[in-house]
């Protein structure tokens, strides 16, 4: 059925080029568009309908070696697979993803509020999340006119006190010299704008205007993965167990001058129980909270050397609530709002639906034993009730809890090749901000891995480099 769809496309598309650019071409002096045409015309002749029919064949086979094998089929892996074959088209590189899980039950996108700001103080974080807003707005014409992630430019606001007035300032003038739409609200204004907030304690806040708001983390994951799967990625669904490694000696004029320990294999668990090896040239590390654990399977974090050095992630429980408001409640005039007291709420919809959660500040962070509903009591119920007093007597339609990965290091991501192995590469640890941030993420890395270099925003201060030289690279505005 697809392999019909897509010889339709084929033949549709190539005649309709094919004669249109010969038409063109006739003409002397050639237009630069008429010339790439040509060229996009002689490249679709190569592009037969057997050729494509052989790969789709391929795809649902299990392949013994892939070029670029990626652990970890989230919104991040997902987007590195998808940028890659993006790039390079259907004649590039064999892209495999491996997911443990196709329901995602615990992966990080199944708890995120899909919330997107600018409010970063990091530039890196800053452009990424505007590249975000720039994907978002773009999906019809880059998948097609169906595409939706219910983006909501809501808003996005950032309440804090005396203390957090000056670094509102400072990252302000950074938010704003990059392209961020926030501006800057006193008390009395908060208060005019949000007749529904106890402004008592706050100071000011950052409000983010037509590029902020949140949208559905499900919906762009798949997009990703239906874009990705139409430009050739195969998708798996199996476990990866462990890394083969193989010794290499550099012997120079007779003598050993060197030995390198290289990993090209990995070993997978099917959903039967059985075990498989695929050989790759690279593979990226996007397990979520989990890709410290894979890393140390390559032993990083357990050898010598380069190797001593630990992916610095580990896993923080988080829980969210859908809360629902019988009385009168702001709707639609909240925006997702982030509190100094490490709160965050958005409405959902509507119709007094909410979603409410919160992350506890660095070093003040408890892995407690409580319930679900004991922390929602205890701990963000009276915080709640006091910033927003319409919210006194919320109920709990569900909660979800799961894991976050965090970085211990300086709450950031860790992006690009592994000092040691030059063809393992990281993109993981994005905490609070990943799915907004996963379209630049994988385009960060297809460009490192096929140009060799960052070519659009530079993340380079997010590799591994930091944690070489103990250099942390702190992002305060991380939630
Ligand atoms: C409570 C909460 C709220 C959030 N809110 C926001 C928000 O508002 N905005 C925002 O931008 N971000 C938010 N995030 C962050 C965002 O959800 C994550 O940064 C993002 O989902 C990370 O994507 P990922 O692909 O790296 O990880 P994941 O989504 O966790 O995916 C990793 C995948 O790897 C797979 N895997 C693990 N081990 C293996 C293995 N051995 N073999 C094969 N597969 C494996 C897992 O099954 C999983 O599916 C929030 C996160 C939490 C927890």
């Amino acid at each position: 059925m697809l392999s019909k769809h897509i010889r339709f496309l084929y033949n549709d598309m190539s005649k309709r080029l094919i004669h249109n650019s010969s038409i063109l071409c006739k003409k002397k002096r050639m237009h630069p568009v008429l010339r790439t045409l040509k060229i996009l015309k002689d490249d679709l002749k190569n592009l037969s309908p057997s050729f494509i029919e052989t790969e789709m064949k391929a795809l649902s086979a299990f392949p013994s070696h892939t070029d670029i094998l990626v652990i970890g089929g989230g919104v991040i892996g997902t987007s590195v697979a998808y940028w890659i074959r993006e790039k390079t088209g259907l004649k590039g590189p064999s892209v495999t993803v491996i997911e443990k899980d196709p329901t995602f039950s615990k992966s990080s996108a199944a708890l995120s509020m899909g919330g997107l700001r600018q409010q970063f103080s990091l530039p890196e974080n800053v452009q990424m999340s505007l590249f975000g807003v720039e994907f978002l707005r773009s999906l019809k014409d880059r998948f097609d006119s169906d595409a939706d992630v219910c983006f909501t430019p809501n808003g996005y606001l950032t309440l804090v006190g005396e203390d957090g007035v000056q670094p509102l300032l400072d990252n302000h003038i950074i938010q704003k010299e990059l392209g961020a739409l926030n501006i800057l609200l006193n008390k009395t204004e908060l208060k005019q704008r949000f007749s529904w907030l106890n402004t008592d304690d706050i100071e000011m806040g950052c409000l983010g205007l037509a590029k902020e708001g949140w949208f559905d983390p499900w919906s762009l994951l798949n997009l990703l993965k239906k874009g990705a799967t139409d430009l050739g990625t195969r998708f798996i669904h199996a476990e990866l167990l462990d890394f083969v490694s193989h010794d290499t000696e550099f012997i120079i004029s007779g003598e050993k001058e060197a030995e390198y320990t290289g990993i090209n294999e990995a070993i997978v668990r099917m959903p039967n129980g059985e075990e498989k090896s695929i050989e790759f040239a690279i593979c990226v590390l996007a397990a979520g909270n989990e890709t410290n654990v894979i890393a140390k399977k390559a032993n990083i974090g357990t050898g010598k050397g380069l190797l001593s050095i630990p992916i610095p992630l580990e896993l923080r429980n988080r829980y969210v609530y859908n809360v629902v408001c019988e009385g009168e409640s702001p709707r639609i005039n909240m925006p997702m709002t982030f509190d100094q007291s490490g709160i965050y709420f958005r409405r959902n919809g509507l119709g007094g639906s909410y979603f409410v959660g919160m992350s506890p500040f660095v070093g003040e962070e408890s892995q407690t034993n409580i319930t679900e509903k004991e922390f929602f009591n205890e701990a963000i119920s009276p915080i709640l009730a006091e910033r927003v007093p319409a919210f006194k007597s919320l109920k709990i339609h569900s909660s979800s809890s799961g894991c976050y990965e965090y970085n211990y290091f300086d709450q950031n991501g860790i992006l690009g090749q592994h000092p040691y192995y030059g063809n393992i590469y990281f993109a993981a640890g994005f905490s609070g901000q990943g799915i907004q941030q996963a379209p630049a993420l994988g385009r960060g890395i297809a460009e490192l891995i096929l140009d060799g270099k960052y070519q659009t925003i530079d993340l380079t201060r997010l590799g591994f480099d930091r944690l070489i030289v103990d250099k942390p690279m702190y992002e305060l505005g991380t939630l």
